[in-house]
């Protein structure tokens, strides 16, 4: 499986990253979790041709996690995409999603694919979607507004993405974990709703897990320093436009 890193920003304006966007990609099935900056672009530079994304998860509501989607859409309609489209969100956002819809007067353009919102409870953990060898499944994560950390299961290997979150401990129960991608709104600062990458350092068996990549990242942090302090080689710096193999 690759994972395609559209944006690793956290919602602060910064001028290094754009803001966190995740593409899973196997076997030619491709989802996409959360959607900001410029997705057209971005997927494009990952060669994910708009015409194939199979799916659009939200893990929430927040805007840095949602405005890209009018961009994506019209990017498909002038592709002349065909394909339906599936968008996962939690039941608590299904209003505020088709009224967006409606806004952006999507029903009205002449597109030729279908756009169907599919609801899950993100506070329960339950599975979401299956294609290309990959499973997704939500739990909740622990942020302001109802929020879903994700499981990617895919090839026996287990892949979790956090979400915006405060420490998880739903995340620290997994016996192991292949690639662990948490969110670091801050290097060391502790606040409310979100993680510190000294938190979860300290907070969870890093033993257990194979390889932590950090998203969600602010400009002017101390990453890099606290990254060197470590005994362990395990941690990446997200960087937008890389690519990870599970
Ligand atoms: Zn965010
Ligand atoms: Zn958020």
């Amino acid at each position: 499986m690759d994972i395609h890193f559209l944006g690793t920003g956290s919602a602060y304006p910064g001028s290094e990253r754009d803001n966190t966007s995740i593409c899973f990609s196997n076997d030619g099935y491709h989802v996409l979790v959360d959607v900001s900056g410029n997705p057209c672009r971005k997927l494009k530079q990952f060669q994910v041709e708009l015409v194939e994304l199979d799916a659009v998860v939200f893990t929430h509501f927040h805007i840095d996690h949602i405005y890209g989607l009018p961009s994506l859409l019209w990017g498909m309609w002038l592709e002349d995409r065909r394909k339906p489209l599936k968008i996962y969100c939690d039941h608590r956002n299904e209003k505020k999603l088709q009224e967006w819809l409606s806004t952006m007067e999507a029903h009205q353009w002449p597109i030729a694919f279908s756009i169907d919102v599919e609801t899950f409870d993100g506070d329960r953990d339950m599975e979401l979607l299956s294609g290309g060898g990959m499973t997704f499944s939500c739990f909740k994560a622990l942020h302001s507004v109802p929020t879903a950390g994700l499981e990617v299961r895919c090839d026996d290997r287990i892949t979790v993405y956090s979400g915006d979150t405060e420490i998880n401990a739903r995340i620290g129960e997994y016996a192991h974990i292949d690639m662990l991608i948490h969110e670091a709104t801050s290097a060391r600062r502790v606040a409310g709703n979100h993680s510190s990458l000294v938190e979860i350092m300290e907070k969870y068996d890093v033993e257990r897990i194979g390889k932590i990549v950090l998203v969600h990242l602010s400009d002017q942090e101390p990453y890099e320093e606290e990254v060197e302090k470590l005994v362990t080689s395990k941690v990446i710096i997200g960087e937008d436009l890389m690519t990870q193999k599970v």
